[in-house]
Formats: structure tokens, sequence, C-alpha cells
């Protein structure tokens, strides 16, 4: 039986371990954190998700302490003008099922839940690893090693798998940042308006909205061009007057919503490029290890997800043979995955657009992009990857 080794349990690593245990293959998973934690923030989990969530058999639980919202809408920043509405029942006949927004522990603890006992170590931290004829060895930074007949690099963002088998990437500044927090809902006075996913779109900028744990929490995460700030961490804190100052002009329940955040962190957002391998020998990589994303489709996470499910199914169709699934798995994932990057960088420009010309005939085309085509129900040209099945036996590249 082939034996797996993730590096890293994050959302890509936990979901690949458990759809690979589920496929009946040995998997255990080496975390370096001492235990497996996820930072204070929210992730919007779009159908393309939610159908393997639900074929990995995790979906109920996720949807119990997910937002409850029954609109998207995306607004106009100034007036608050509804560009476009779509509730959940379009979404559902469009994509076979809707979108959830959780925060992050919760999934990440939904997820470890549904793993079987023993199979994630905590606080290793792998240094190195490398393919042999037979097999592959990750080297951990307390200088112990281990084998497996196939090693996978779920070790996200700044990942040392990827940087053993390729080199170091090359990021680029995009002159952009996010700014975002969590608030709780009885902080806000008026918070029945933030009870649905929204996206406003407006100059130099895009805010994104939407309730966690019921309408508990309200996750804020707003996008800006400002190129005088170049720190990439997810961790990083700043003032709330920085923000208000940002977003000034703005439509007034969003300043009234910003007013209520405690903390908030600033992200500075670095584009790498597709790059043009994910496997060497027995070792390959999935999630931001293997195609890190601008934020602007949330699909970040949406897409490790998909990965975790295609890996899976490779190796299982050819359990005899490793190499060949780790192939068929990379052939499988890494167009559409690099599809998807270059998507997300395009979405940047069109939501931040500065002229008032531009951005009227965007709106526009969103209008009529949703009349055209009822598979389209954002009217921005991406049913593409909401309607996706990762676990369709159809998707896999022989
Ligand atoms: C604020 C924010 C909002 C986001 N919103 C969305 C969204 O709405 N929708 C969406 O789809 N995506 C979203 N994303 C993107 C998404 O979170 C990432 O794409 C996703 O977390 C990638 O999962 P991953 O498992 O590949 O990596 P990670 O989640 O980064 O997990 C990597 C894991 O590997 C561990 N690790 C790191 N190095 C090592 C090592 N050397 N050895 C062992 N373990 C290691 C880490 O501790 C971590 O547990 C968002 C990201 C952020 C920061």
């Amino acid at each position: 039986m082939t034996r797996v080794a993730i590096i890293g349990g994050g959302i890509g690593g936990l979901t690949a371990a458990i759809a690979l245990s589920r496929a009946g293959i040995e998997v255990a998973v080496y975390e370096a954190a001492a235990e497996l934690k996820e930072i204070g923030a929210g992730v919007a989990l779009h159908p393309n998700a939610m159908k393997v969530l639900r074929a990995i058999g995790v979906e109920d639980d996720v949807r119990k302490v997910a937002g409850r919202s029954q609109w998207q809408v995306t607004c106009n920043w100034k007036t608050g003008r509804v560009i476009s509405k779509t509730n959940r029942q379009e979404q559902a006949a469009s994509f076979g099922t809707v979108g959830a927004t959780v925060h992050r522990a919760d999934l990440l603890d939904v997820l470890a839940g549904a793993l079987p006992a023993g199979i994630v170590t905590l606080g290793r931290r792998c240094a190195e690893v490398r393919s042999g004829g037979d097999l592959a060895v990750a080297r951990f930074a307390d200088g112990g090693e281990i084998e497996a007949d196939v090693i996978v690099g779920a070790d996200g963002i700044h990942s040392s798998v990827r940087a053993s088998l390729f080199g170091p990437d090359a990021p680029r500044f995009t002159g952009k940042i996010c700014y975002r927090s969590v608030v709780p809902a009885e902080a806000v006075r008026g918070a029945r308006l933030f009870a649905n996913f929204a996206q406003w779109l407006g100059p130099h900028g895009t805010i994104v909205l939407y309730p966690m744990r019921g309408e508990d929490l309200i996750n804020i995460v707003c996008h800006y061009d400002d190129d005088g700030y170049r720190h990439e961490s997810w961790i990083a804190e700043c003032g709330g007057a920085e923000v208000l100052e940002c977003y000034a002009g703005w439509h007034e329940s969003l300043l009234r919503l910003f007013a209520a955040a405690d903390t908030w962190y600033k992200w500075a957002l670095y584009d790498r490029d597709p790059i043009p391998r994910w496997t060497l020998g027995r070792v390959t990589v999935l999630g931001d290890a293997a195609h890190p994303m601008l934020p602007y489709l949330g699909q970040g996470a949406c897409q490790a997800i998909e990965d975790g499910m295609v890996l899976a199914a490779a190796l299982s169709a050819e359990a005899s043979d490793p190499l060949t699934g780790l192939a068929r798995y990379e052939r499988t994932r890494r167009p559409r995955a690099s599809q998807v990057v270059l998507a997300s960088r395009e979405r940047g420009l069109s939501n931040h657009l500065t002229s008032r010309w531009a951005a009227w005939r965007r709106d526009l085309s969103i209008t009529w992009r949703r009349h055209m085509n009822r598979r389209d129900p954002e009217g921005r040209g991406t049913a593409w990857l909401a309607g996706y099945d990762a676990t369709s036996p159809e998707v896999l590249a022989s």
C-alpha cells in the first residue's frame, strides 16, 4: 500500500489527509506548530469547495459553524447601490450546492476532528525533502527524518518543500494591501445590515464582508492600493484610525462597522506566477505551496481543498504506481489552479478601477452577464470556478 507523508496541517494538508485515508491510503501529517491552529479570520468556501467537503463527509459539520447569509450582493462603495444580488437558491441551481463562510479555526477543528487519531504529528518543522529511487525522505529541523512512498508539501505560502524542489520563489509586490478584522455582531449598531455576503467595489479598493457562526461574527476584508507597506504577514497588526482614514468617503454603514472593530491586521499582497512544475520524483506540492494566489476570488483555500480530493483520487486510481498517480494529479490540477492564479490577478485590477467611466462599464457588464447567463449569477464570468466538481471521476486527467 502507498504510504503518503504530508508536510503541513493547514486547510489543504488536512483535507488531503481525510480524502487519502477515506481512499484507504496510509497517511501521516507533519505540522510545524505545537498545536493545530489558525489565524483569527474568516474563509469563504465557494460551491466548488463545498462539493469536496461533502464528498469527504464533513459538509454538515462545516455548515453548523457557517454564517447564515441568504444573499450575495455587490454594492457601490459610496451610494450602496446594489449592482448584483443572488440568493442561495440561484446559487444552488447554478452550481449544484451553496457556499459557506466560516471562521478558519472552526474549519480546521472540523477537518482535524474528521481524521482518525494518530495521523497528525505536531511540532515537526520540515527543513528539506529529497526524492530517491524508491522512497522520498523529509528531514526536520530537529534533525530527524521520515521516509514515505510519496511526500506532499502542503506547507503554505513560504513552503520549504517547494523551495527544496525548485529553489526560492520570486514574489512581486502588487502595490495592494489588505486590512482585515473580525467584529462580534453585538458590538455593531444595525448589525442586521451585515448579515449577507457583500462585496463593495470602489476606486482603489474592495471591501468584502460576511457573517460567521450564524450571525454572531462579521468578517471584514478590505483591499486597497497602497505601495508604501511591504510586509507580507497574516498577523501584523495596525491601528483602526488608519483604516477609517483610508476609507473616508465610503458608505456610512461601512465606517460604522469599522469603528466597532478592536483589532486590525495589515497584509501586503505579493503576486507569484504559476510555477511550471509541481512534482519532482516522489514529492509534490498542493495548496499555497503549489499555487499561491491573490485573494480577490477567495479561492486559495478552495483550490487547496480541490487539490486534496484529486490527489487522493489519482493515487487510488494508480494504487500500484504512485509516480503515475502523481503525474495524473499534476496534469489534472496544475492547469486549473494556474488559471485561477491568473484570474485572481485580473479580478484585483477590475475591482479597483479608478476611472468612473470604466467602473460604470464594469457594473453594466455585471448586470448584462447576469441577465444573459443564468449560470453566472454573480455576473463576473466565473461560473467555471464555482461550477467545477473535483469529486467527479471525469475530472481526473488520463
Ligand atoms: C486573511 C485571509 C483570508 C483568506 N480568505 C480566503 C477565502 O475567503 N477563500 C479562500 O478560498 N481562501 C482564502 N484565503 C487563502 C487561504 O487561506 C489559503 O490559500 C489556504 O490557507 C491555503 O491552505 P494551505 O493548507 O495550502 O496552507 P496554510 O493554510 O498556510 O497551511 C500550511 C500549514 O503548514 C504548516 N507549515 C508551514 N511550514 C511548515 C514546515 N516547514 N513544516 C511543517 N509544517 C509547516 C503551517 O504551520 C500551516 O499549518 C485567505 C487567506 C488569508 C490570509
